[in-house]
């Protein structure tokens, strides 16, 4: 099985396949490896083929059985990321201390596991040589990928390693060894987060300090670092006086998860949100005109005898057709306005802060613009909307059953038309209906 043919999108394989990290796609049922990148199955001494015969309980020495398996599998589901360190299986019969984090998703209905297993045989290392060490024994068991710092708490002063400046950008020579110098590159929206975490250690709130941001390089671009530390003395006064922590770039491994959740967001066709993805943005907006008590515009869109394209031109023709018209569809809406595929040759539209008038006269301008960008086409098509309002009080289902209810009206009145329904009295509309 290919990344491919699990979750439908070839350009991630290659991406994986890249990464210094080993990658597991994982059956959360089962446990089953259902495919791996080239570092999973190398590192583990296996071919390609063998890791395919694996499964996390044969593999991870740290997870017990089925019903062990079952516990952290529930723990992921609940979870945005999920860290477990532990020891892998090699092949030669050598364990390997891991780091695994783990995120879930759905691809085409079916859950998926994708864990990114990081090799921290070093770090181990480190972190028993980090209570003793001087900083040149320290820096000089870092691997060639990692970063370490030392903070002499005190005096303010942060040596870097060498791996850690030309993970940066910097030469030998530049970062001057002070705590601004690292403080002033993390990203302004991450800084709160990054420096209360640290701050948490520092009282003992924490058992260490770890953190997940972007941090400047020398070049003024933003890397993804994870980073974590861990005080290693005290004054006599029980203050602390010196940490020591480990810097890992793990840029390539954020874009992965940003794509795997467009993935999971994003209908491949068109472009635009899915439908689980529009209930999610849809729900947000009737939150929020809730709240600011604002009207919530929606239009439910339905393309007239789309049928018809398929079998008259073929289904390519049939996709090409539903492109260009989720094209056409956001060029015309402000940034606010979200539209949606909600399915086949259906789609949903909402805008905010829209009374019930703006609405139909929106769904007004989108059915005349398809209508004449499609004028000239082999296949002309038109779409049926049905508009409402929601001002929040309600359930979804309530809000879409009558914006369906109304494109079904605009269908049996002829199609390539809009229709409304208002919340207070569906069928004698409030406001008066436009003349086309
Ligand atoms: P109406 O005006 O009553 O809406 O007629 P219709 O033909 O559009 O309605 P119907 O719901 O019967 O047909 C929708 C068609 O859309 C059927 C299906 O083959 C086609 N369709 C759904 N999804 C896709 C898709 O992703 N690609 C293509 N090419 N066709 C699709
Ligand atoms: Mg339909
Ligand atoms: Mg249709």
């Amino acid at each position: 099985m290919s990344v491919e043919n699990a979750i439908a999108l070839p350009q991630l394989e290659t991406l994986f396949n890249h990464l210094a990290d080993a990658v597991y796609l994982i059956d959360p049922k089962t446990s089953n490896i259902v495919w791996a990148n080239t570092q999973a199955w190398k590192s583990l001494g296996l071919s390609k083929e063998d890791i395919l015969n694996h499964s996390v309980l044969s593999l991870q020495k740290d997870v017990h059985g089925a019903p062990h398996w079952e516990v952290i599998a529930d723990e992921i589901f609940k979870s945005d990321s999920y860290r477990f360190l532990g020891r892998h299986q090699h092949n030669d019969g050598h364990e390997v201390e891991v780091e695994v984090n783990t995120t879930h998703f759905t691809c085409d209905g079916k859950p998926y596991f994708l864990s990114v297993a990081r090799d921290i045989t070093n770090r181990v290392l480190q972190e028993k040589t980090a209570a003793n060490g001087t900083s040149k024994e320290i820096f000089a068991l870092n691997e060639a990928s990692d970063g370490i710092w030392d903070w002499h708490i005190q005096t303010g002063t942060v040596k870097f390693s060498p791996q850690m400046k030309r993970l940066l950008g910097y030469g030998p020579d530049e970062m001057e060894e002070v705590l601004e110098t690292w403080k002033d590159n993390v990203h302004p929206d991450d800084a709160p987060l990054v420096l209360s975490n640290l701050q948490e250690h520092l009282q003992g709130l924490r058992p260490r300090y770890e953190a997940v941001y972007r941090l400047k390089n020398r070049n003024g671009h933003y890397i993804w670092v994870q980073d974590r530390g861990r005080i290693c003395e005290y004054d006599d006064n029980g203050n602390p006086t010196r940490a020591i922590g480990m810097l890992h770039d793990i840029t390539d491994q954020k874009h992965v998860e940003m794509n795997l959740q467009k993935l999971a967001s994003y209908d491949l066709l068109t472009n635009l949100p899915n439908r689980r993805e529009g209930v999610k943005q849809l729900q947000m907006q009737m939150d929020l005109a809730r709240r600011l008590d604002l009207p919530l515009g929606i239009a439910y869109i339905d393309i007239d005898h789309f049928k018809r394209i398929n079998d008259v031109f073929g289904h390519q023709t049939g996709d090409d057709t539903l492109k260009k018209m989720a094209n056409t569809l956001q060029l015309k809406l402000r940034s606010s306005d979200t539209v949606c595929r909600w399915g086949g040759e259906e789609f949903l539209l909402f805008a905010n802060s829209t009374t019930l008038e703006d609405m139909v006269a929106l769904a007004e301008k989108l059915r005349r613009e398809i209508e004449t960008v499609f004028a000239d086409d082999q296949c002309a098509i038109t779409i049926s909307l049905g508009v409402t309002t929601s001002d929040g009080n309600e359930e979804i289902a309530d809000a879409l059953v009558r914006a369906d209810t109304a494109m079904y009206r605009a269908k049996h009145n002829g199609r390539n038309r809009v229709e409304f329904n208002n919340r207070e009295n569906p069928s004698a509309p409030m406001v008066p209906l436009i003349r086309f």
